[in-house]
């Protein structure tokens, strides 16, 4: 019997986020020298759930959407992943995503395993009361795999605060009584954690300025450029900005900026808000995502989307040190030429693990019913951040690997070794 993601002999296709995903876990299963019988157990999700979620829209007729969750593994604890809203949703997308969870939650050790939703929608196009509807019976729908004991989703691409409170109502409203720790990243009124909105920003500055130690840069003279203007771009280009770099470039879906001598990030971003666009804004002149990516740069920090960093343009990438705020925004393909290029990456599974980071420390909180301080959560940041970062690092040194697999083996070792111990219940 052919075991399901092993043996199947699928083309690689350089954009699917799971085989990106599959190929570096590959890499170091191999390089582990793992188990065969683990390495085919962690090679596949646990459970995938397919909704069809029926709509009602604002002129009163419906539509059925299409909605995942995947809980690619609970070994460490409950699954915990982000749901996303996007008209390209996949599942081979969300599953990919999910099993990045797994390995982050280990990279930076808590106690979670991975999950991810998604529903394939186009939430500009969509008003917030039918937003509010689509969230609620997508929730309901997937209501008897999700608790703060079994998977906890989150924000991720297109959902904020505002999805998140609904997620938590509608499930509340089941159980009969509050339940906040459903979902992190909920409004700080309702449960949520202080410095979580801004918590995946803030991590990538301190894996950032752990690497500018490592390469001996001050801030003064790391130049940034950053794409996407969300909240992992835009927020993680403000404290870069107010930590003292320069961030040269920055991008929003259509258009990017570039100033050599720096940017007034503040204004560029509050320019954005109110236009919509960095059409119009003046200190900096506007440049082509792609050419954005190009830039000569000593920090290349991509904070959008998928597959960014591909065959097609990667051995035109100058930066020196690149830090995925993005899950996934170098594919697979494009590793190798990094490599060889000499670029130090700082892989998304540890740079944007300052979000679920917060985001744990929203569900301590919300279990104890205690809330801390911002200085606090901020304070325990940096720690887990600071001590993940060099943990990959020393990996990476003692067993003479790049970042990024390093980080892999290390995640992969440890969800391998709870595995283990648990035993397999047969
Ligand atoms: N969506 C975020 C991520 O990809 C956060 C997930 C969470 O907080 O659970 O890491």
């Amino acid at each position: 019997m052919p075991n399901a993601f092993v043996d199947d002999a699928r083309n690689f296709k350089e954009d699917n986020p799971f085989e990106s995903m599959m190929s570096r876990f590959d890499n170091a299963a191999k390089l582990l020298d793992l188990d065969p019988n683990i390495y085919r157990i962690l090679r596949c999700p646990t459970r995938e759930m397919t909704v069809y979620i029926p709509t009602m829209m604002d002129d009163g007729h419906y539509e059925v959407f299409v909605g995942y969750r995947v809980q690619h593994n609970f070994a460490r604890g409950p699954a915990k992943g982000g749901i996303r809203y996007a008209p390209d949703v996949t599942l081979d997308e969300v599953r990919a995503l999910a099993a990045w969870m797994t390995w982050k939650c280990a990279v930076v050790n808590i106690p979670y395993g991975g999950g991810k939703g998604g529903i394939v929608c186009d939430p500009h196009k969509m008003s917030l009361t039918e937003l509010e509807r689509l969230t609620r019976r997508y929730t309901a729908e997937i209501l008897d795999i999700i608790g703060p004991e079994r998977d906890v989703p989150a924000p991720d691409m297109n959902t904020n605060e505002q999805v998140m409170a609904w997620v938590m109502d509608t499930y509340s409203m089941h159980a009969r009584h509050t339940v906040n720790a459903v979902v992190t990243g909920k409004p700080v009124e309702l449960g949520g954690s202080r410095g979580r909105r801004e918590a995946t920003g803030r991590g990538l500055l301190f894996v950032i300025q752990e690497a500018c130690k490592k390469f001996d840069l001050k801030p003064e003279e790391t130049r940034i450029v950053v794409q996407g203007a969300g909240n992992v771009g835009g927020i993680g280009a403000t404290l870069l900005h107010e930590a003292g770099f320069k961030v040269i470039g920055i991008s929003e879906i259509r258009h990017g900026l570039y100033n050599p001598n720096g940017l007034d990030i503040p204004a560029a971003l509050a320019h954005l808000r109110k236009h919509k666009t960095f059409e119009g804004f003046e200190g900096g002149e506007l440049i082509t995502n792609a050419e954005l990516l190009e830039l000569d740069c000593e920090v290349l920090l991509p904070a959008a989307t998928e597959n960014q960093i591909t065959t097609q343009n990667v051995e035109r990438i100058k930066c020196r040190i690149l830090c995925e705020g993005a899950n996934g925004p170098t594919t697979a393909a494009a590793d190798e030429v990094l490599e060889r290029k000499g670029v130090f990456v700082i892989p998304d599974i540890l740079a944007n693990a300052g979000g679920v980071t917060v985001s744990y420390f929203e569900w301590v909180q919300n279990r104890m019913g205690f809330f801390w301080k911002e200085d606090f959560v901020n304070e325990r940041l940096q720690d887990t951040m600071v001590s993940s970062f060099n943990d990959v690092l020393s990996y990476a040194e003692k067993h003479k690997v790049n970042m990024r697999t390093a980080a892999y083996m290390l995640a992969i070792d440890r969800v391998a070794y709870e595995t283990k111990m648990r035993g397999i219940y047969a």
